[in-house]
């Protein structure tokens, strides 16, 4: 089935309608997990789909599904979304973008009369940002069985609330949602997504065939070394953890060296103790984060940081621990051929791209057929109220989620 064309006018529309909600100054957004914006957000999404017949579906973790029938309803769905909630001081585009091309796909279908076999869903994961509520992708880690639903619920946000609690409100403002079961079985799961990076744009590329997310290693690094008198001690006899760390720091720099530039070598935190004026520095902590699209280059890295940890220190002693790891999570190859086919088809400059941070597609790819398209964003910024995308981008990438939902749910 080869898809009519979307309405790029509309999924404009729709954007601005939701920015305004929880709008910033800043000309952003601010829509915590489950606050009173993010619900309304909801809501709205929720009242469109009802003037259109589609049916709503809430899952005990606050993933919402909107539905629009196939003519064999016993059959899997074709399900695509992503998150309508925000950074502290979030965009306009993160997540809503791909909320917006799948309910735009089945609004396309609507609009042509099209039947499809298999019923079309746009999903709304609760919880991606991990800003109120950590960690983030919580909702469809849930849906997943990649974490519980007790644990989700009992989450403690940063204002004091529950997850569950924050649940609730979102359950009271859906009242016409009937309840979803955990562990659907999904018939393809598609994810749509702002690149969040400089590539496309600097490409001129349309449409980003996502590949895979990328791995993601972090270490714990300690320094142990002796608090002193700053006053007291001569230099000679120190055991300063502080001038040790900066060492450690520069060596392992230079060791993780990538002429490449795929690398991201991060000390993103580091703690100095006892932290006072008059102290010589007893201890350093600092946590490496290192993310590459390469298992095996992950797993070389980090075991390289282990190895030579120690020796980069003058006198203190060098810990060494991993505290996460992620392994780089690939999509399936026949849903990236399809995105690939359909943006080939309109016309759409492609690239094969990965993704640098996590998205909720990721606990997917081993249950279902799955896959990822970005769009360009203005300057690759994201996360912040600038974050901006060109409406052309934005069109092309909801007709090509278009195009593959409607080829994957068959004529009926
Ligand atoms: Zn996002």
């Amino acid at each position: 089935m080869s898809a009519p064309l979307v309405d790029a006018a509309r999924l404009w529309d729709r954007h601005m309608s939701l920015a305004r909600i929880g709008a910033t100054p800043e000309g952003g957004v601010r829509r915590l997990a489950f606050d009173a914006a993010e619900v309304a957000a909801h809501r709205l999404l929720a009242d469109w789909a009802l003037a259109r017949g589609f049916a709503l579906a809430l899952d005990p973790a606050g993933n919402l599904f909107v539905r629009r029938e196939g003519t064999d309803p016993a059959a899997a769905p074709v399900v695509s979304g992503s998150h309508l909630d925000s950074q502290p001081s979030g965009g306009r585009f993160d997540g809503v973008f791909g909320v917006l091309c799948a309910f735009e796909a089945m609004e396309t279908a609507e609009d042509r009369g099209l039947v499809t076999r298999r019923p079309l869903e746009c999903v709304v994961w609760a919880n991606e940002e991990g800003s109120r509520f950590r960690p983030g992708c919580m909702g469809s880690a849930v849906q997943a069985g990649e974490m519980t639903l007790a644990e989700a619920l009992a989450t403690v946000g940063d204002d004091g609330a529950t997850y569950g609690e924050g649940l609730d409100a979102l359950r009271a403002a859906l009242p016409e949602a009937a309840p979803a079961p955990l562990d659907r079985p999904f018939a393809a799961l598609l994810e749509a997504h702002i690149e969040q990076g400089p590539l496309l744009e600097a490409g001129g590329e349309l449409i980003g065939v996502v590949d895979r997310v990328q791995g993601h290693r972090r270490l714990d690094i300690s320094v142990v070394g002796r608090e002193d008198h700053s006053g007291g001690a001569p230099l000679s006899l120190r055991k300063d953890a502080f001038v040790d760390a900066i060492e450690v720091c520069r060596g392992l720099a230079e060791l993780c060296r990538d002429e490449t530039d795929v690398l991201r070598f991060t000390f993103g935190r580091f703690v100095v103790s006892p932290n006072a004026v008059s102290v010589v520095p007893g201890r350093v902590d600092m946590v490496l984060d290192l993310r590459h699209p390469d298992q095996e280059e992950l797993v070389r890295l980090g075991d390289l940081v282990h190895a030579k940890a120690q020796g980069l220190a003058r006198l203190c002693e060098v810990t060494v621990a991993d505290s996460s790891w992620h392994a780089p999570v690939a999509f399936t190859p026949a849903i990236r051929e399809a995105l690939s086919r359909s943006a080939a088809a309109r016309g759409f400059a492609q690239r094969e791209i990965y993704s640098g941070g996590g998205h909720d597609a990721r606990w997917f790819p081993g249950r279902c057929p799955t896959g990822m398209l970005f769009i360009p964003c203005e300057n690759g910024v994201s996360h912040h109220p600038a974050e901006n995308v060109d409406p052309a981008h934005a069109a092309a990438g909801a007709q090509v989620i278009a195009d593959v939902m409607l080829e994957l749910a068959g004529e009926g």
